[in-house]
């Protein structure tokens, strides 16, 4: 085997810090393939018979969580760091400005999962004849999958791959796709997965001059496919009859963030729908972090700060009441500015300071570098492998912040155990009895304290005195 993949697979992906994406098995020459492992991720593994040549591209430096490829502050000032009025922000990268805004026109609100911009500003780059194709993640024609990613190349075919699919998806068959068929295209990707075709496109000609744009997604964390699994089996459709699920389902009278999914599946013999707002299901906390892929735990990128520009959701409490959902975009090329400023009357923009965008996403911001810090200390302490990050090692933070973190580790580690002694016993009711305990201890640290529960409802009460 060519021995800079032989270290790419005895570092990233043996110590599981791999995300799946799948760009080293789509580089020439590449014996990897990949597939969706028992737990619901995708990882690379060698093909049988393979090749021992030599590759044309290092796949060190082209893997987004080697030590060998450049840092997304790196790429971002590459790409980003000459355009005049740029800034810098350690939390969102490069930028030229920031908005909290949503879609006007046509559906695109409707059938989004936040406000809707992600796909307008793809739909954009389509109808200025600027691509010929969207590179973004659909419903799979593949039974065993829900998800996958395909080509878009009109926005009928587009619109029907609108909202989030937190689920695990990998590019390797369609940078292969790329290849063979020329054309300009854009991408649409969690921060990772856009900062690794940034890397490739540095060594790949081809894949430099195709791929075009590149619209990242806000990023939590990735899910195995665990996570949709467990949504339908709790609302009672078996992991095997899943045929379909909506994680965003925008609920008309409730706030943005109070969202639903909806699932299709068979059940007794007929397909049927259910669906539940997630605050009543067991797996949906995006703060405890169940089903989460272990690289996600060593990112430090929010934002895609790689990205041309970037789209979430504007979780602040002066947007999050409409329920039909607000973005917060952060542009970073003035052509995709060029765009939401003539199409200005389509779209409502407010401008925001990148101060506002961190507070959109406080939590995460958190968990990826004061947390992340903990744990890259935990991994030297250890004497582990783990990858270079931009964060510090580092364990000057509170006992309690050391616990929280300590415990969400636990959680999303035992979720993969408590979903396979489920799978065992056929029976649902066996994962939340094993998740029980964690989760319990877990929300008793998180809880506020009474001291902070007494001051709020003082502040409650004070404001409504003064409302009256
Ligand atoms: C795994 C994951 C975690 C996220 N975590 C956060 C978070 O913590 N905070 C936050 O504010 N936002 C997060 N987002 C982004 C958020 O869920 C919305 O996708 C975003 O706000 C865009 O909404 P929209 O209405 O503009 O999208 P739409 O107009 O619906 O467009 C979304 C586009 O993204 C594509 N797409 C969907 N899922 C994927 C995927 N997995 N990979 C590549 N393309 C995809 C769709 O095909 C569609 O073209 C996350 C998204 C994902 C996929």
């Amino acid at each position: 085997m060519d021995s800079k993949l032989k270290e790419l697979m005895n570092t990233v992906v043996e110590n599981d810090y791999c995300i799946g994406c799948g760009v080293c098995a789509a580089l020439n020459g590449s014996p990897l393939k990949m597939s969706l492992k028992e737990e619901g991720r995708y990882k690379p593994y060698l093909a049988d018979n393979y090749q021992q040549d030599e590759m044309d591209v290092n796949p060190l430096t082209a893997c987004p969580f080697s030590n060998s490829s450049k840092n997304e502050t790196e790429i971002g000032k590459k790409e980003f760091g000459d355009i005049n009025n740029t800034h810098f922000n350690e939390y969102t990268g490069f930028y030229l400005k920031n908005y909290a805004g949503y879609v006007k026109e046509g559906d695109f609100r409707k059938q989004g999962s936040s406000g809707g911009m992600g796909n307008w500003i793809s739909a954009q780059l389509l109808e200025n004849n600027l691509v010929d194709g969207i590179i973004h993640v659909k419903s799979s024609n593949e039974n065993s999958l829900l998800f996958e990613y395909q080509i878009s190349y009109n926005i009928d075919d587009l619109s029907s791959g609108a909202k989030s699919k937190y689920y695990p998806i990998e590019m390797s068959k369609v940078i292969q796709l790329v290849k063979q068929n020329e054309g300009r295209y854009a991408l649409i990707g969690i921060p990772c997965f856009i900062k690794s075709i940034r890397l490739l496109a540095e060594q790949d000609e081809i894949v430099s001059e195709r791929i075009k744009y590149f619209i990242g997604l806000v990023c939590g964390h990735l899910k195995s496919d665990m996570f949709a699994k467990s949504i339908g089996w709790e609302l009672g459709v078996e992991p095997k009859d899943l045929n379909s699920i909506d994680f965003r389902k925008k609920l008309m009278d409730k706030s943005a963030n109070q969202y639903g999914v909806e699932v299709t599946g068979n059940k007794e013999g007929k397909e049927s729908t259910y669906s539940s707002p997630t605050k009543e299901l067991y797996t949906t906390n995006w703060g405890h972090g169940l089903f989460k892929y272990k690289a996600c735990e060593f990112c430090d990128d929010v934002l895609a700060e790689t990205a041309d520009v970037t789209v979430g959701d504007a979780w602040l409490p002066e947007y999050s009441n409409d329920s039909m959902g607000t973005n917060v975009i952060t542009v970073r090329n003035p052509e995709i500015q060029k765009i939401i400023e003539k199409n200005i009357d389509k779209i409502h923009m407010e401008e925001i300071s990148a101060e506002k965008v961190y507070q959109s996403q406080a939590g995460g911001f958190r968990h990826r570098r004061e947390g992340l810090a903990y744990r890259l200390y935990l991994k030297d302490i250890n004497k582990e492998w783990r990858p270079q990050k931009r964060v510090e090692a580092s364990n000057k933070l509170s006992t309690k912040r050391k616990r929280i973190y300590e415990k969400r580790m636990l959680l999303s580690q035992e979720s993969f155990k408590a979903y396979k002694a489920a799978e065992k016993e056929m029976d649902f009711k066996v994962f939340m009895n094993y998740m029980d305990p964690y989760i319990k201890e877990y929300n008793n640290m998180v809880a506020p304290s009474l001291a902070t529960r007494v001051t709020r409802k003082f502040k409650r009460e004070i404001n409504k005195l003064f409302k009256n």
